[in-house]
């Protein structure tokens, strides 16, 4: 196998045993960049140098015998809405084309305090906004599975990588489906923490109140590792909680007897595709048979969901990105003119049709005259929503549904056809518009070989059951091609 294709625990094992280096594994992953990287083109920017020189530095902490984190040498790539110190750091946007950012984000320094060899940047959805990665400002990228089809979005290239080989595994971040709908369509394992479990500073801001920073992975193990590094208070985001990090690596023991996992009736409408309904309720019999019992239940307001979030994430949108000026950050445009003509020249042309949409949606949302019929309606849908998570939640563990409403689509297929692009997030809207955690793994294939997802939610801070059932499920499920052939 070669090693740019395992997992973060099977090559520390082998780092620990001395078999393999750091710089052998980074190189690895570089070559395989360099190979299939134009086939599927994940990465806006590689960062080959200053990879090889931290593999080198992991490598001296290995012959030194100086090494605690199982993240010590191993490749990740990280999405390019992490700002990351002297690199390029775009957000999938021309007009963050030439940014480069004077210090890391607080997720990438946890990953390179833990020795993490980062090997560079991921195309997304510009701004985050999208659920194909056809919204990225440079190019499309593709999926590792069917390279007609879309990886999905908005972490698409850094499900993408992990599937393709291109990183062991990647950071992401999800403010309405963004780890776990890609994560679906690449056959990896994509978590969402809940909203305060990780620190949001240094990560280009979408929706402020949904935004949340999670891994992609080859398989719930390496969740745990990752979520770990990454987890816990930090005094620079005051959303990020005061709670203690449970050491969830350790706390995977499969064993799930007893638990109750609630399957919404919402999350399984009539005409839900069949290629994604199978594989999804055989992922549930699949934890029943591991001991746990399941039990169907209701949360009516899932159907406001969709529109709830696009009112709140377009409305905190437009206000996060009003900073993108021509004056502080990118790209400006038109010094002529005076400063009115340059602010429009700039954002008119720095930002794509999408990010225009919701930037308009969100501007009228807030306007003074329809403030209440939209913002203030949203939130209180919202609180809706959260209750009733908070009801099943003390009837059930977990609640387990498809990630993603279809298989990966083909490219082109939504672009004209902004709501039907927007649905597919209706399974992983609701997650965020309530703070919950909840994780996508893969369950199964269509008959035309694409990778289906399912997902796991669980109540806030309690990651270390959802990882667990997951694990437990990954047990029964067996193996999965989580590094695609290309
Ligand atoms: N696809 C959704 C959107 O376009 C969610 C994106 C995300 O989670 N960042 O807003």
């Amino acid at each position: 196998m070669p090693l740019y294709s395992e997992t973060i625990h099977s090559l520390h094992e082998k780092l620990r045993e001395g078999t393999v280096t750091s710089t052998m594994i980074t190189q690895s992953v570089l070559d395989r960049i360099s190979e299939v990287d134009g086939k599927v083109r994940c990465y806006l920017t590689v960062t080959r140098e200053a990879a090889l020189e931290a593999a080198g530095q992991s490598d001296e902490r290995f012959r030194k015998g100086d090494v605690s984190s199982p993240l010590d040498g191993i490749p990740l790539g990280i999405k390019d809405i992490f700002l990351t110190e002297g690199v390029r750091t775009t957000a999938g946007s021309r007009i963050l084309e030439n940014f480069v950012p004077p210090y890391d984000g607080t997720p990438v320094s946890r990953l390179k305090k833990a020795g993490a060899v980062i090997t560079g940047k991921l195309n997304m959805d510009e701004f985050a906004m999208g659920s194909s990665n056809e919204n990225s400002g440079f190019f499309p990228t593709l999926n590792p599975w069917d390279k007609a089809r879309v990886p999905g979005g908005s972490s698409g290239g850094s499900a993408a990588a992990v599937a393709a080989g291109e990183a062991i595994a990647t950071l992401g971040t999800d403010t309405g489906g963004s780890i776990r709908q890609p994560a679906s369509h690449c056959g990896v394992v994509g978590l969402k923490p809940t909203y305060g479990r990780v620190s949001r500073y240094g990560v280009i801001a979408f929706a402020s109140s949904l935004d949340q920073v999670g891994p992609l992975t080859r398989d719930v193990r390496d969740c745990a590792i990752m979520l770990k590094a990454i987890a816990g208070h930090d005094p620079a985001d005051s959303t990020s909680a005061r709670v203690p990090v449970p050491d969830y690596p350790s706390l995977l023991t499969g064993d799930i007897s007893g638990m109750k996992i609630g399957l919404p009736v919402e999350y399984f409408p009539e005409g839900l595709d069949p290629e994604v309904e199978a594989p999804v309720r055989k992922a549930a019999e699949a934890l029943e048979k591991r001991g746990a019992s399941l039990v169907s239940v209701s949360l009516p307001s899932t159907r406001y969901a969709v529109a709830t979030y696009y009112i709140i994430a377009p409305a905190e949108a437009s206000s996060n990105l009003a900073r993108y000026d021509g004056v502080k950050y990118g790209v400006r445009l038109s010094d002529q003119g005076g400063l009115l003509e340059m602010y429009r020249q700039t954002r008119s042309k720095g930002f794509g049709p999408e990010v225009k949409r919701r930037i308009m949606l969100g501007t009228f949302a807030l306007s003074a005259g329809y403030y209440d019929a939209y913002y203030g309606k949203a939130q209180r849908v919202r609180t809706l929503i959260r209750r009733e998570f908070e009801e099943v939640f003390s009837k059930v563990d977990l609640l387990l549904s498809p990630a993603s409403p279809t298989p990966a689509f083909p490219l082109g297929d939504r672009v004209e056809d902004p709501l039907r692009m927007y649905m597919c997030d209706m399974f992983t809207i609701p997650v965020n518009i309530a703070g919950l955690a909840a994780v996508s793994l893969p369950c199964g294939l269509t008959p035309g070989n694409l990778p289906v997802g399912v997902q796991l939610i669980g109540p806030a801070f309690r990651e270390e059951v959802l990882l667990n059932a997951a694990y437990a499920y990954e047990g029964e499920r067996g193996e999965f091609p989580n590094c695609k052939v290309l």
